[in-house]
């Protein structure tokens, strides 16, 4: 399979190619040329599958390049126990008789990044050597908190490659920062930017633009990629947990073979959504997409008005992980609603020039007709925590609270009482602080005894990635202007 960019159908690379080089030379997302949908039965047979098998039979007829026996390596490596605490990997969790919550969080970082990237590293290492890529791979992150850690796990102790997270210094929660500075593994580094998270990504994206730099690094065997949301790689493992959600539905018998089924997701970077809807695509019967996001809701208006506008107020929220204004992968569902490179790469300059434009009616029409969207602000965020707390005792974090609400709000509104999987992104014990006030709970624990103060409060126990985080020893402590950044990249980089 081949894959372009949004941007131009003339820019045409292979998958290991598109995953090596991350984007696309004209500034597009690398994205499959055509979707193969899945045999009439795949379905009913990865019902009794396990988590990697379906891992490789949804991603095999995207990697064209990669043999079977190679993809079953990655996806041992990747989902396996000493990397999730469950073997199902993306649990299903019934909330009642017709909503569900896919768990994404049993991860070595208790956030649904590690769904991606526990396969990232893998995929992107073997990428290069199928490209004759002689030179190591340091990997730069500039994170506002789980990407950071996400990556850092994923690629420790990879062979031939480095990773290096930057992170903003007083803009990332306690816990993400110790997760941070006490990471295993010989290849990594972590430094703190004095700045925000707008710093640190400016910083790391002119790194990348530093020709000097590439050079220097070129002699000494090394180059630069990014282990970014735009990626393919990071966009096709996340396919599969909406295949697999659907499998897990068939097989309990709370959905027949081909009744659809609604999804909401929290969404940011619009990355695990769109996955979404290429599981569509490919033959997963799903009906609606419901897009939560929280105060930052550009992607509310856009989807109710056909308006992008990233010109507005930026907040910081009780889910850090969606406070996001321009969502990069909605670019890709321009192209899959669309069918125009011109027309995605005319409203992506248009972006760029004014921060806004408008997509056309038809667009609009068809957005419309797949996605939903609605928004919430962090009290609503709160009382959903608290609801699902009583109503149901199942614990959410404030992202996930952000869809249960969002749900609600749109069947009350709809009448659409379709199933529906409300996508869970990160476990509460990450965010203790919010689910504590949440649940009423004035007076805190200091530092990590807020973990055993929430397990105490709600009888859920702490994740072990977090419990292991007592007595874990600081390995990073640098701290560095944000124009020194080169340096600490030049030094790990010997
Ligand atoms: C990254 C993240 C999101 C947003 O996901 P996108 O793919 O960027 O839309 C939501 N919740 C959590 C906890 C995250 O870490």
């Amino acid at each position: 399979m081949y894959y372009v960019s949004t941007r131009d159908a003339a820019q045409r690379l292979t998958a290991p190619e598109a995953i090596a080089q991350g984007l696309a030379r004209d500034g597009g997302l690398m994205t499959p040329e055509a979707f193969l949908r899945l045999p009439a039965n795949a379905l009913e047979d990865m019902k009794d599958m396990s988590y990697p098998q379906r891992a490789v039979y949804v991603m095999a007829p995207f990697l064209g390049e990669f043999s079977v026996a190679e993809l079953n390596a990655f996806a041992k490596a990747a989902y396996g126990p000493e990397k999730f605490d469950c073997p199902q990997v993306a649990p299903v969790h019934t909330v009642d008789e017709n909503t569900y919550c896919l768990e994404l969080w049993h991860g070595p970082t208790c956030a649904f990044k590690d769904m991606a990237l526990q396969m990232l590293p893998h995929l992107l290492t073997a990428s290069l050597k199928k490209i004759g890529e002689r030179k190591r791979v340091c990997i730069l992150v500039a994170t506002s908190g789980d990407t950071g850690k996400g990556a850092l796990e994923g690629f420790r102790d990879v062979p031939q490659t480095k990773i290096l997270v930057f992170y903003p210094q007083n803009g990332v929660s306690a816990i993400q920062e110790l997760q941070m500075v006490t990471q295993e593994g010989e290849n990594v580094g972590v430094c703190a930017v004095k700045g925000n998270f707008d710093d640190a990504q400016t910083g790391v994206k002119r790194l990348f633009a530093d020709e000097e730099l590439r050079e220097k690094l070129a002699k000494r065997r090394w180059f630069l990629s990014s282990a970014n949301s735009i990626n393919w790689g990071r966009v096709l493992p996340q396919i599969v947990y909406y295949v697999s959600a659907y499998c897990d539905l068939l097989a309990q018998g709370a959905v027949q073979n081909g009744q659809a089924v609604n999804v909401c997701v929290p969404t940011g970077n619009f990355g695990n959504i769109l996955a979404a809807y290429y599981a569509k695509t490919i033959g997963v019967p799903i009906a609606k997409f419901i897009c939560a996001s929280n105060a930052n809701n550009v992607l509310t208006d856009f989807l109710r008005t056909g308006v992008y506008d990233k010109n507005r107020p930026f907040y910081n929220t009780l889910s850090p992980s969606m406070d996001i204004l321009v969502s990069s992968n909605l670019e890709r569902l321009l192209l899959a609603l669309t069918g125009e490179h011109a027309q995605v790469a005319g409203y992506m300059k248009e972006l760029t020039r004014t921060g806004r434009y408008q997509v056309s009616d038809k667009v609009l029409q068809k957005l419309q007709g797949e996605f939903a969207a609605g928004f919430c602000d962090d009290e609503q965020t709160k009382a959903q925590i608290a609801k699902t707390w009583q109503a149901h005792r199942y614990l959410i974090d404030p992202h996930t609270a952000v869809a249960f609400h969002v749900l609600e709000e749109y069947r009350r509104e709809t009448g659409d009482q379709t199933p529906a999987i409300a996508v869970s992104t990160a476990s509460p014990f990450k965010f203790c602080s919010g689910v504590l006030d949440a649940l009423g709970v004035g007076e805190k624990a200091e530092g990590l005894d807020i973990l055993d103060q929430l397990a105490q409060v709600t009888g859920c126990p702490v994740p072990a990635p977090l419990a292991g985080l007592r007595g874990k020893a600081p390995r990073f402590t640098q701290c560095t202007e944000k124009e020194k950044m080169v340096d600490q990249v030049l030094e790990m980089l010997l």
